[in-house]
C-alpha cells in the first residue's frame, strides 16, 4: 500500500460527513441506539461497532487503520500512552506463575512493570544482552510466556536481530513483543520481521509536536481483539477522539519530518564527533557502531537521538554545559519538532556524581526540525564555555 494513500486516504468516509477534508472529532461518550437486536449485538460484541467511546470511536478508528497499515499489520489499538499499551500488550499474554525474558535495559515503565508489578502475581523476568540471539534461547524456560524487545534502545541503541529472535521464539510457542519507538514503522516493521506485536509510543515521532501522550499496538487481528476485548477495555486507558485527531493530523506530515530529522541529524552527528571535548559517539547508522552491519540490514534508516561523551574532568562541567544551551531544550522525550537534551547527571545526585563512570558524561541529544546550522551554533557556543 502507498504510504500516500494511507496517510491521506486510508479510512476516511469524507461522504460520511460533509465531504469535509479534515475528518470530524467524533467527541461522544456513548452511541444511541434504535432496535434492541442493534443493541443486543453491540453488547455481545463490542468490537463490531460503536456503543461507547471507551471501546470504539469513528476518529479513533480512522487512525487505527492507517496506524495498522503502516506496521503492514492486521489491526491495531491505539491507547492514551505507550506505558499503557505496554502494560496491555504484556498482561494479556501471562498467568500467575509465568516467566518473561527480556531485552536488558528496556524502557522504564516497562522495567517497572516486571521488576515491581508482576512478581506479585509470581511473573519473573530474566534480562539478557540482546545483541546476540543465543542469550535469548539460553534464558528460556519451560514457563516462559513473552520475550519482550526495544530495538534499538531509546538511549544506548543496541539492537536485536528482530527476525532471529522472532524465529527463535516461534519455535518454542513465545510470544515476542517490540518496541519500535526509536524506528516508528517508517524505518523499521517488526511485523514484516515476524514479531507478533509492534508498540510505540506515538507521544514522540506520530504526535510530533509535543501536545498528545499516546501509544500503540499492532498485531494480528486475533490478538488485537483479545486484548480489546479484555484488558483494553478493562484498564480503560483508550485514546480520547481528540488526541486521535491530533494524531492523525500528526500522521500527515509524517514522513516529511522523520526525512527532515534524518537530513539534520548527520551534520549534528558529524560536528559532535570532530569536537575535542566530545569523547565519543553513539548512534546505530555510525560506521563505528558495533553493530551497524545489523542495523542497515534491519532498519530502513536511523535518525534523531544520538548519545554522547563528554570530554570533562568534573561532571560539573556536563551541568554547565547543559544550562548553557540556548535553543536546545533540557527535557525528557524526543520526536517533536523541537531538540531536546537530557544529561545522565540528571539521574543522580550530586554527591554521587563520578567522573569515572561513563552514564555521568553520558548526554541524549534528540535532533529536531530546525536548521541543522542553529543546533550546530547552539551546541558549539555550550560546548565552548564549559
Ligand atoms: C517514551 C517511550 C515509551 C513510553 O511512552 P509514553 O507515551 O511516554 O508512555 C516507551 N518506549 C520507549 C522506547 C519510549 O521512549
Amino acid at each position: 500500500m502507498d504510504i500516500s494513500y494511507i496517510i491521506n486516504e486510508l479510512g476516511e468516509d469524507r461522504e460520511h460527513y460533509f465531504n469535509a477534508v479534515a475528518p470530524p472529532i467524533i467527541q461522544t461518550s456513548n452511541f444511541a441506539f434504535k432496535k434492541v437486536e442493534d443493541m443486543r449485538r453491540l453488547f455481545e460484541d463490542e468490537y463490531s461497532g460503536y456503543i461507547y467511546s471507551k471501546g470504539m470511536n469513528p476518529t479513533v478508528d480512522i487512525l487505527r487503520k492507517k496506524l495498522a497499515a503502516l506496521d503492514e499489520a492486521e489491526d491495531c489499538l491505539v491507547f492514551n500512552s505507550g506505558s499503557s499499551a505496554i502494560f496491555a500488550a504484556v498482561l494479556a499474554h501471562v498467568k500467575a506463575g509465568d516467566h518473561i525474558v527480556s531485552v536488558k535495559k528496556p524502557y522504564t515503565w516497562a522495567q517497572k512493570l516486571f521488576n515491581v508489578i508482576l512478581p506479585r502475581f509470581g511473573i519473573t523476568t530474566s534480562y539478557v544482552d540482546g545483541t546476540q540471539v543465543e542469550n535469548f534461547e539460553k534464558a528460556i524456560r519451560p514457563n516462559t510466556a513473552i520475550i519482550y524487545l526495544e530495538s534499538p534502545n531509546s538511549w544506548s541503541f543496541e539492537l536485536q536481530d528482530l527476525k532471529a529472535v522472532a524465529t527463535l521464539a516461534r519455535s518454542h510457542g513465545i510470544i515476542t513483543i517490540c518496541d519500535n519507538s526509536y524506528c516508528t514503522p517508517l524505518y523499521q516493521k517488526p511485523i514484516a520481521l515476524g514479531i507478533d506485536i509492534a508498540l510505540q509510543s506515538a507521544t514522540k515521532y506520530i504526535s510530533g509536536h509535543s501536545d498528545v501522550m499516546a501509544g500503540v499496538l499492532t498485531g494480528s487481528r486475533e490478538m488485537i481483539t483479545k486484548i480489546f476485548k479484555s484488558e483494553y477495555n478493562t484498564i480503560g486507558s483508550g485514546i480520547s477522539p481528540f488526541n486521535a485527531w491530533l494524531l492523525i493530523r500528526g500522521l500527515r506530515t509524517l514522513p516529511l519530518r522523520i526525512q527532515k530529522v534524518t537530513e539534520n541529524t548527520r551534520p549534528v552527528l558529524d560536528f559532535l564527533k570532530a569536537h575535542p571535548k566530545v569523547e565519543s559517539v553513539v548512534f546505530p547508522f555510525d560506521e563505528e557502531f558495533p553493530q551497524y552491519i545489523l542495523a542497515k540490514q534491519q532498519m530502513k534508516n536511523a535518525c534523531g537521538l544520538i548519545s554522547f561523551y563528554l570530554n570533562v574532568k568534573k561532571i560539573e562541567e556536563v551541568v554547565t554545559f547543559c544550562e548553557n544551551l540556548k535553543h536546545i531544550l533540557m527535557a525528557v522525550s524526543w520526536g517533536s519538532y523541537e531538540s531536546l537534551i537530557i544529561p545522565g547527571c540528571a539521574t543522580v545526585s550530586p554527591a554521587e556524581y563520578d567522573i569515572g563512570k561513563a552514564s555521568h558524561r553520558m548526554l541524549r541529544l534528540y535532533v529536531g526540525l530546525e536548521d541543522p546550522e542553529y543546533i550546530i551554533r547552539d551546541l558549539e557556543q555550550a560546548l565552548n564555555i564549559t
